[in-house]
């Protein structure tokens, strides 16, 4: 018979966090770039005690566990608020991407039942005109001081520092199942409707560990962390939680992501760490191109910047680190798994490695953390070996990773052994890094053989001149697909296709080089930065390619 341990069974509660840095890391700040332009200086004693007034305010409204209350609203220290304070009353922070199309918004919002929304005054005139498809809806709350609440066709509309001046500040946070929801955010989804991820409290704490655990993020207390990645997108890939886990200072952009702005931000707030998509990166490089003496400044204290969300272009991953002296850590994983799944740390064997060598490793998307097993299977379900060639699908498990959609039954997005399939294809080396090749939808099939789009995106960025591209499969009559290539130059720019082709030629396999390039002004993106390779497809459907005999 088993013998039961005999520690205490504590639940991890997502309060506890907040709780712990109020008491441990009071006075770290927390600065956050308002509405309006103004500047905020917090700290994590003030933003627990402005999260018990507001879990009062939610009390008040008629909010009750398990109710599900959205946001619409950028990266704020008011935003955290409602992080800490919806979740810590037992209720579900649905945090909406207001980047989606309209209809979707009206959709998920409706799929979750919201009874309140949270909203950044950018998104007033957005909600008023979506505001009589929101059925669920019953209150709007407005994150502004109440001189700044515009007079707005919205029903029982109250600006957020009123509700929180009024209200008690002794909140006591309840203790329950670790197990309850916490927080939910739907797939930005390029096919079909959003689906919903519903997180736990016990899921979020157990990720945070991940965040915080050196060959994690290896987010700690000495760390500032400018915030580049939206608290709408996965939970800002878990960091709010993982900041508060280890006492980190944390700089809360608002919707200020242009490259200017974020450069600034690094710079004045001697941050430490960033996060952020490829896109937001090629920003920040674009603008310290224009102003080559920025660059030089000596004064970041930035060491090291996660990049995921897509796959980290070699090109940003050499800039940082030559212009900036800043390693890249590239993170996969999606909103299904919380997001932290692998994660591109080095091992002792690359030490002293060529910088070259280096930076091969840093463009895989990483080892599988502990807590998230990783393995790719062939179209037959085989597990297949970890020899750097076998491409399959890639499949998921572990505490933080989604059982089934919301709406749906436990368990039912899962395979008979627990996996949880990822649309993702990749390899793994032996040393256990993911070289992701593609989304099984976006691979290339030429005749029989498979390309990966990933890999010649990557190598056209490598090209000065050029400032953002796509690859896609198209019709063709021997192969079946022939990749094209479809370029945004960088501005002002001149850049032929024989030239990119002629780029391209020694750096991949001679049948990989794409059949044509095309030139466009911007490529179509989803709600969350990536590539809408549907809608470049769909775009390209009738274009015939040079090579083609028929
Ligand atoms: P989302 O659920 O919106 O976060 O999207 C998850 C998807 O983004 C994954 O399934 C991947 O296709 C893609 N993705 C995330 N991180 C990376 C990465 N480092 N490299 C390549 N693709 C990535």
């Amino acid at each position: 018979m088993s013998l039961s341990g005999l520690m205490q069974s504590k639940q991890l509660l997502i309060s506890g966090l907040l709780t712990h840095a109020a008491t441990h890391h009071g006075d770290v700040e927390l600065v956050s770039q308002l509405y309006g332009g103004e500047v905020r200086r917090s700290n994590w004693r003030t933003l627990a005690q402005r999260a018990q007034k507001l879990a009062h305010v939610l009390a008040g409204l008629g909010v009750k566990p398990g109710d599900r209350v959205a946001t619409l609203a950028w990266n704020t220290d008011r935003h955290l608020e409602l992080y800490y304070a919806v979740a810590g009353m037992g209720a579900v922070l649905h945090t909406v991407n207001p980047r989606l199309f309209p209809e979707q918004i009206a959709y998920i919002v409706d799929h979750a039942a919201d009874g309140i929304v949270f909203f950044d005054l950018d998104f007033a005139d957005l909600l008023v005109k979506l505001a009589p498809q929101l059925k669920t809806v019953k209150r709007f709350v407005a994150l502004c001081r109440p001189e700044q609440l515009p007079a707005l066709d919205l029903p029982h509309l109250s600006a957020y520092e009123a509700l929180l001046d009024a209200a008690d500040e002794d909140y006591v946070w309840p203790e329950f199942d670790e197990n309850t929801a916490s927080s939910m955010c739907y797939t930005s989804g390029t096919t079909g409707n959003p689906k919903g991820v519903l997180y736990s409290h016990r899921s979020t704490v157990l990720h945070s560990f991940a965040a915080c655990a050196a060959d994690g993020l290896g987010l700690c207390a000495r760390d500032c962390v400018l915030l580049a990645v939206p608290m709408f997108h996965v939970n800002a890939w878990g960091v709010p939680y993982a900041s508060a886990m280890c006492g980190a200072k944390m700089v809360l952009p608002g919707s200020a992501l242009s490259g200017d702005k974020l450069f600034a931000a690094l710079r004045d707030e001697g941050c430490t760490l960033s996060l952020g998509v490829p896109t937001v990166w090629l920003g920040l490089f674009q603008y310290l191109d224009q102003h080559p003496l920025e660059r030089d400044l000596p004064k970041l204290r930035l060491n090291r910047v996660v990049v995921g969300g897509s796959a980290a272009p070699r090109a940003i991953i050499e800039r940082f680190e030559k212009q900036l002296g800043v390693f890249v850590i590239q993170a996969w994983g999606m909103s299904e798994t919380s997001p932290l799944a692998t994660i591109s740390n080095l091992l002792p064997k690359h030490e002293g490695q060529p910088l070259d060598e280096r930076y091969a490793v840093q463009c895989r998307q990483g080892r599988a953390i502990y807590g998230v097993e990783v393995a790719v299977f062939d179209a037959e379900g085989r597990a297949l070996p970890h020899d750097g060639q076998s491409v399959g699908e890639i499949r998921v498990r572990g505490p933080w990773v989604l059982s089934a959609y919301y709406g749906t039954e436990p368990g039912s997005a899962l395979d008979a052994q627990g996996w949880l399939s990822t649309g993702d294809v990749a390899y793994i080396d032996p040393d256990g890094y993911v070289q992701i090749t593609d989304r099984s939808k976006d691979v290339i099939k030429s005749g029989g053989e498979w390309i990966s789009s990933i890999d010649l995106e990557n190598v056209a960025l490598g090209h000065p001149k050029v400032g953002e591209a796509a690859v896609i499969g198209v019709a063709h009559s021997k192969w079946q697909e022939r990749p094209l290539l479809v370029i945004v130059p960088k501005p002002g720019a001149e850049l032929t296709g024989a030239e990119m082709l002629d780029f391209m030629k020694d750096r991949v396999a001679r049948w990989w080089l794409p059949d044509d390039v095309v030139f466009v002004d911007e490529l179509p993106h989803t709600a969350t930065g990536k590539l809408l390779k549907t809608a470049l497809r769909e775009q390209f459907r009738n274009l015939r390619l040079s090579t083609d005999p028929a």
